[in-house]
């Protein structure tokens, strides 16, 4: 690696990025190509950005606050007009060709190997033929997911949705009407584009499209600046907030509690925002409530039941070789997870996958036996 050439396209100097290995930048030296990771974010880096040795860096996806009281949100936030996006829920990868091969980053800055095999499935070869620096940002979504699997979306096994494009060795995004012009020059699938809407427009607009997707048990939107100089902001269905509160509350002690409070708060600052009758409100609080009790009681119940706490998943692979490699990824990303035998279907095998819930399942085993929390 170049340290000058790299520092330069990271906008920092030389000192400050030798002095950042080993600590903030790490390695990792599998699958190949070979790369440095910023594992957090600095001086405006994002974290997850990756360092080929060919000195081509692939920047972090920045973060996207949340708006919580819709309407002010908006108008503090954009100027006169916003873009509308679905807000697809499954997790996010850049796609980028590094030394001749498309490959797959996560958040953090890994080389999925899983994500990978699905993009080059997915992905017409053209798309990193013709441009070289692309790198695409999207959303891998599907009941086959072994991260966030739903079966929400016009797909048996996984799909990928452009949301962003930006290019290798460039910080920031190319913006919504950029991406939603190369997906359909490339008839690449996109997240779905409700429209343009003017400011004065917008939040009731957003808030029947909101109350929509719920219904349709999808995540929620993404406002986006068209001229894309302001960041995006994000806003979800009391649906998506009340499931996800249903899984961190099966696997209560494996999640950071700041995510079952601001799930918590986003319901009171939407009950109150829309105004709603009583009888909505209760609706509201029934749905939050069996969402935390319900899950609960049946992940004590079963360990009562001396059974697991498992999370069952399945993907679908081309190759064998991705299954191992992906058993590895899963354990290095520190979850633990036993995978059944291969089974053959159509041209690959499907395989399923059990995580094990470590933290609760000994949590729970242990308050059952009479443990003080
Ligand atoms: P963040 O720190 O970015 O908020 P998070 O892990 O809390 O990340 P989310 O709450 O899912 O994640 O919200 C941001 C993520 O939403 C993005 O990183 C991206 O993966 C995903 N996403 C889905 N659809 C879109 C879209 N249309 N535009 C932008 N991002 C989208
Ligand atoms: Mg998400």
């Amino acid at each position: 690696m170049n340290f000058q050439k790299v520092a330069e396209r990271l906008g920092i100097t030389q000192e400050r990025l030798e002095g950042l290995q080993e600590t903030i930048l790490k390695r990792a030296s599998w699958p190949e190509p070979r790369l440095m990771r910023f594992e957090k974010a600095i001086s405006g880096i994002e974290s997850g950005t990756a360092i080929f040795e060919s000195n081509e860096i692939v920047f972090g996806y920045p973060k996207i606050r949340r708006a919580m009281m819709l309407g002010p949100a908006l108008k503090r936030h954009f100027r006169n007009r916003v873009v509308v996006e679905e807000k697809m829920n499954g997790y996010n990868i850049r796609l980028a060709s590094v030394a001749g091969e498309v490959v797959a980053l996560t958040r953090g800055g890994f080389i999925c190997p899983f994500s990978t095999e699905v993009a080059n499935r997915l992905i017409p070869n053209e798309v990193f033929e013709e441009n070289p620096m692309i790198v695409l940002c999207g959303e891998i979504v599907g009941p086959e997911n072994p991260y966030v699997p739903k079966g929400i979306y016009p797909t048996n096994d996984i799909d990928f949705y452009l949301f962003d494009l930006s290019k290798k060795n460039c910080r920031g995004t190319l913006g919504p009407n950029k991406t939603h012009q190369f997906a359909e020059d490339y008839g690449i699938k996109a997240a779905a584009l409700f429209g343009e809407f003017r400011i004065k427009n917008a939040y009731e607009k957003i808030m029947g499209l909101v109350k929509q997707l719920g219904r349709r048990g999808r995540e929620g939107v993404v406002i986006k600046d068209p001229d894309n100089e302001r960041s995006p902001m994000k806003y979800t269905t009391s649906e998506t907030n009340c499931h996800d509160l249903e899984i961190a509350f099966r696997y209560y002690n494996d999640y950071a509690l700041d995510f079952f409070l601001s799930r918590a708060v986003r319901e009171g600052f939407q009950s109150v925002e829309w105004a709603e009758s009583a009888e909505d409100r209760l609706a509201r609080a029934r749905r939050l409530g069996e969402s935390i009790l319900l899950p609960l009681v049946e992940t004590i119940q079963q360990k009562k039941n001396n059974e697991q706490i498992v999370q069952q998943v399945q993907i679908r692979v081309k190759s064998l070789q991705t299954a191992r490699e992906f058993e590895y990824h899963l354990r290095r990303s520190g979850l633990r997870a036993i995978f059944d035998e291969p089974e053959p279907d159509d041209d690959g095998y499907i395989i399923r996958i059990s995580r094990l819930i470590m933290s609760t399942n000994d949590k729970t085993q242990s308050l059952l036996e009479g443990s003080p929390w």
